[in-house]
């Protein structure tokens, strides 16, 4: 097995479990290695770290998943994680009996590393990210099948793919997926998605707490959820009984779902919907004079890469100022990053700034994270992802 040396004084975050290796940390290679293959990493002095994924073409030189002390890879580690994985969302969270939209396997964060397993219904939708674990997918999902009833299972293309020289076709791993829009529940709220043709893997239950936690603080109010996607927030909110919701989206076939989900949980007479591009609709209701009592900003991801922040936190800014406008004194501001290179810090300066250029104070009163179905690894920061606060909004100035 081929090794990998770290450089001096670079070993310590692998040490504590840190699972990525990249490029800059590797001081050498020996031995034979072909990338996919596992590898064994040691530090400068020679010491074995752990054991992992090896890839040359990708950013992230080693994913390390095996401590030292963990003996030599086997296929049965990975079937043991994958149950500890299934055991967590079925006995330790006990999701099944409040949704059947959850999240199975977490990639890394279940030491799984590249393999995220999405739960709709009864399909399973699959993104594989790592060079190595690609001939294990289908052990995987067969395995998955013994625990867990499913119909179908499905491979969406996950965005790191062309970067891991990862050829995997999109398609149908077995199963007959369900034509047409598929219903899922979460805590009694219903949605439909498209695990086929929507984003990622066609539902975000990344935010199903913070859904449930916000959704009470709408009561009464006249809602907008932008960014609503098939209306995550917003239907919760209207069956919460918020006085009524718009729901703003560019995506056409995301509003179709919405308003399905609309009839669907009895809401239809409270609810309207757009279609438009959410920075130039708030510029129109700032100037029509319309306001909202709680807007929900939930963007796509702002930020891709770390030479991307600046950007990204400057348009973070500005839709958040936009959204600030457009609510009334005393109004609610639900906002979200699921960037993870804004981290908290950096996502609390962005909301002052916002707020400062729009002539408001902010009272935070709500600050979540991802759900518990998609867990950080600990010493992984960069696997706390996703960030919701609401803040309530006192004027300044009028
Ligand atoms: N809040 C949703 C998830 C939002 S995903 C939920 O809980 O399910 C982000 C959404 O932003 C996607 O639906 C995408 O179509 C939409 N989107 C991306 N850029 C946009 C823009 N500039 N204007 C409007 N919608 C946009």
């Amino acid at each position: 097995m081929a090794k990998v040396f770290l450089k001096p004084r670079r070993a310590r975050p692998f040490w504590y479990g840190h699972p990525w290796v990249f490029s800059g940390a590797v001081d050498r290679v020996r031995g034979q290695v072909r990338d996919g293959d596992v590898v064994e990493l040691h530090d400068f002095e020679g010491n074995l770290i752990g054991r992992g994924f090896y890839n040359s073409r990708s950013q992230i030189r080693v994913r390390s998943f095996l401590a030292a002390g963990e003996g030599e890879f086997a296929p049965e580690v990975l079937i043991r994680r994958l149950d500890r994985a299934v055991d967590l969302r079925l006995k330790t969270l006990g999701l099944p009996g409040r949704t059947n939209a959850f999240r199975l396997v977490h990639g890394e964060g279940d030491g799984i590393p590249g393999l995220v397993a999405d739960l709709l219904g009864d399909e399973l939708v699959v993104q594989v990210s790592c060079l190595g674990i690609s001939p294990w997918v289908k052990t995987l999902v067969d395995h998955v099948r013994s625990r867990v009833p499913l119909r179908a299972a499905i491979e969406r293309r996950s965005q790191l793919a062309e970067e891991e020289g990862l050829s995997r076709p999109e398609g149908v791993l077995f199963g007959e997926p369900a034509s047409g829009p598929l219903e899922v529940g979460e805590d009694g709220v219903a949605y439909f998605c498209d695990p086929r043709d929507g984003q990622k893997t066609g539902f975000y239950s990344d935010q199903r707490d913070n859904r449930i936690a916000l959704a009470p603080l709408a009561s009464g109010l006249r809602v907008l959820d932008a960014f609503c996607y098939v209306g995550g927030f917003g239907l919760r909110m209207a069956k919460a009984g918020a006085a009524s919701v718009h729901f703003l989206d560019s995506s056409g076939s995301a509003l179709e779902f919405a308003r399905l989900g609309a009839v669907r949980n009895g809401v239809e007479d409270r609810t309207t919907f757009e279609r438009g591009n959410v920075l130039r609709q708030l510029d129109h209701y700032a100037r029509e004079g319309r306001r909202f009592d709680l807007v929900v900003l939930d963007p796509p991801k702002f930020v891709h890469k770390r030479a991307a922040l600046e950007r990204g936190l400057r348009l973070y800014t500005e839709v958040n100022e936009k959204a600030l406008a457009v609510l009334e004194d005393g109004g609610i501001l639900a906002t979200c990053s699921c960037s993870q290179h804004v981290a908290d810090d950096l996502f609390d300066g962005m909301a002052g700034e916002a707020a400062y250029r729009a002539g408001v104070r902010l009272q935070e009163i709500y600050r979540g994270g991802q759900s518990a179905d998609h867990p950080v690894m600990v010493p992984l920061a960069e696997s706390r992802y996703l960030k919701c606060r609401a803040y309530r909004v006192d004027r300044i100035r009028p």
